[in-house]
């Protein structure tokens, strides 16, 4: 699916008019590639206690680690660490967790204002901050929250395709556990072109660097249901590149597109309706059979059958609960009873921002939508025992078969609706998931992570 305005804008003459127009200038975002630097250019990392050293360290260090000593696997970064108004920076990494007071976020927050205006296109800047609890003192709490609004709102301010995220450490958590790396790596990288102005909590210490940023997945066995097309064709190949084995999941009438996905990917293809009473029996058997185990479950399939309330229809309420929630939670269920998901698993569900922010004519899509995010957040802790998480990411608009059926001009304006001005693509999507199903993510437990621009509504 294309985006032909972003396009236009982008491109000589009818650049220039829009620029005249004072019409929106998407820009067209960095992408991810194998082989291209994580960063292109210096990284301002700012902040003076030391988690900023800590995680300075790692972003400048050496990759390998410094030969013979414990010091973490570095990203090989050019560092800086104090703001130099003349240079370009390719990020800005502002590290805010030892703040205690509101009067302590100028100097970072200033610093970061100093250099704004000469940051790179595709530019990122990433917070990283502590959670706020009802414990903390007021104060302390204060600043920890505002660091929230102040993220959001930078977000907003930013142009060429850069964005703004936060990393947001539960108390207790280090700068340098795997899933702070994790997160930090990936607004950093090309990987999170779509995730705009979103915070990501990191619950604990858990989850492990990967031997290989590029692959982090390799040896796991991953399940992608919906896989046929658009997005879960997306993760598919995207779990692949990072190194899985994939079992490509959708109905038997998408067979034939099934079957050139799984062939694409090197993976194998598997003919089930999600809604089956023994879907999840199913899917473990045909893992374990050809592949000899399963780690990764990627709830993708998903349908609309839009609405307004006033006239809905049993029909078309129930095979949307049927699909897009039902089904994964009977999934789970025989997963997690089986005793054969228990070697660090992860369950990736994909949710949306009209479960979170509501759409008009999707009620029962958003009912659906809203309740994997719950049942992520309740299925999480059954998981930790075994090392392993429960997470969902939430897309907002993203350029597929199931937009394109939206009316044109409630398309043009629903693309436009977020701080990046343009729809994402499936890959975006699929790069979070990949993300979320990684070993570095295993201290991320039952949140969800949209990956929506910015979507203008919800939060
Ligand atoms: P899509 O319609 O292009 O693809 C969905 C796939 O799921 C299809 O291949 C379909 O055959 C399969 N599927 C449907 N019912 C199934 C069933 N019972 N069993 C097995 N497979 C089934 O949709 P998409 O745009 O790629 O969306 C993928 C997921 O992302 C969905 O869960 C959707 O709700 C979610 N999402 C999409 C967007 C967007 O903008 N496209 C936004 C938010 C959330």
């Amino acid at each position: 699916m294309t985006d032909t305005y972003l396009n236009l804008v982008n491109s000589g003459v009818t650049k220039k008019l829009a620029q005249q127009l004072g019409l929106p200038q998407p820009a067209p975002l960095r992408r991810y590639r194998a082989g291209t630097p994580l960063v292109d250019g210096p990284v301002l990392v700012l902040g003076r206690g030391k988690d900023a050293d800590a995680l300075a360290a790692v972003l400048a260090g050496p990759a390998g680690g410094a030969p013979g000593s414990t010091v973490l696997d570095g990203w090989d970064l050019d560092v800086h660490r104090h703001a130099s108004p003349d240079t370009r920076y390719a990020a800005v990494v502002v590290v805010l967790t030892d703040v205690e007071h509101p009067d302590q976020l100028a100097g970072p927050v200033l610093a970061t204002a100093g250099v704004l205006r000469g940051l790179a296109r595709g530019g990122r800047v990433v917070t990283v901050s502590r959670e706020a609890t009802p414990d903390d003192a007021p104060a302390l709490a204060a600043a920890r929250q505002g660091v929230d609004g102040l993220l959001r709102s930078l977000a907003k301010e930013l142009r060429g395709g850069a964005t703004g995220n936060g990393v947001v450490l539960r108390e207790g958590v280090p700068v340098t556990a795997p899933s702070t790396l994790g997160a930090v790596r990936f607004f950093l990288s090309a990987r999170s072109a779509f995730v705009d102005g979103q915070l990501l909590t990191v619950d604990s210490d858990a989850g492990a660097l990967p031997a290989s940023w590029d692959r982090p997945l390799e040896g796991r066995v991953a399940v992608v249901t919906g896989a046929a097309r658009g997005i879960g064709a997306s993760i598919a190949a995207t779990l692949a590149r990072d190194g899985a084995t994939v079992v490509a999941v959708d109905v038997p009438a998408a067979g034939e597109q099934l079957a050139a996905v799984a062939n694409r990917v090197h993976g194998t293809a598997l003919q089930l309706d999600v809604t089956a009473q023994d879907a999840g029996a199913r899917i473990l058997a045909h893992a374990l059979q050809r592949h000899g185990r399963l780690d990764v479950v990627v709830h993708n399939a998903g349908i609309t059958r839009d609405k307004l309330l006033a006239n809905m229809t049993p029909d078309k309420w129930d095979s949307v609960l049927a699909v897009n929630i039902a089904s994964q939670l009977r999934i789970n269920e025989a997963l997690l009873t089986s005793g054969d998901f228990a070697d660090e698993p992860r369950i990736v569900s994909l949710a949306s921002t009209s479960g979170i922010a509501g759409n008009r004519g999707q009620t029962n899509y958003a009912a659906s939508k809203g309740g994997v995010i719950g049942m992520v957040r309740a299925t999480a802790p059954l998981l930790v025992p075994f090392g392993g998480t429960a997470n969902a990411v939430a897309p907002g608009f993203i350029e597929t078969e199931m937009t394109a059926r939206i009316p044109a001009l409630t398309r043009q304006v629903a693309r436009r609706l977020n701080s990046l001005q343009q729809g994402g693509q499936p890959v975006d999507v699929a790069e979070a998931v990949a993300f979320l199903a990684s070993p570095a993510a295993g201290g991320i437990v039952g949140r969800t992570l949209r990956v929506c621009g910015q979507n203008m509504v919800g939060q």
